[in-house]
């Protein structure tokens, strides 16, 4: 099973992959993340140059998680789709392996990342794994047709209480445990 793409291996034309729970390429990498839950990837992957390539492409997965409202167990679903310019990994100190490249950002006109890869293997369910992490909520709720009766669907705006008192002056900030204090009382 291979977890990194031989990026020396891909034609001139590119070539589109296909990793899923099924296939199993990044079942081990991406478990810590996603559980039992299944996920399907596609990208495609094509040479610019004889050492860039453009990535792209889009994973669907679920991740167990905790509503932030209710506190049900959910599984809550992550659809995420990403557009990377492989370059090979740049001489640079030690302490900005993670920089950012940017100094040919200009080359198309949407935002486009640059990923590094190093050899000749990119590493493909790694940069997976990234994905999801990086698209998972800070602040996760019930997916609604799961679980309809969430607050967050029954009493969407708990600040709204508060909305006929025209005397309260507009300015007073909202202290941060006024929402806290709502919940408790649903
Ligand atoms: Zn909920």
């Amino acid at each position: 099973m291979k977890l990194s793409i031989n990026l020396a291996e891909i034609p001139e034309e590119g070539r589109t992959y296909l990793w899923d729970t099924q296939s199993g390429e990044a079942n081990a990498v991406l478990a810590d993340l996603i559980g039992k839950n299944t996920y399907s990837a596609e990208f495609t992957i094509r040479p610019l140059n004889s050492k860039d390539f453009e990535m792209s492409g889009k994973i669907s997965t679920k991740i167990p998680d905790q509503c932030s409202r209710c506190g049900t167990d959910i599984q809550f679903p992550i659809t995420e789709k990403y557009r990377e310019i492989l370059i090979p990994k740049q001489d640079q100190p030690r302490n900005s392996k993670y920089s950012k490249v940017n100094h040919i950002s200009d080359l198309s006109g949407d935002e486009t990342d640059f990923c590094e890869y190093e050899g000749q293997n990119f590493d493909m369910a790694e940069y997976l794994h990234e994905v999801i992490a990086l698209a998972t909520p800070y602040n996760p709720v019930c997916p609604k047709q799961d679980n309809p009766n969430c607050s967050i669907y029954t009493n969407p705006e708990p600040e709204q209480g508060f909305i006929y008192n025209e005397e309260m002056p507009a300015e007073k900030p909202e202290s941060p445990f006024a929402a806290l204090k709502n919940l408790k009382l649903n």
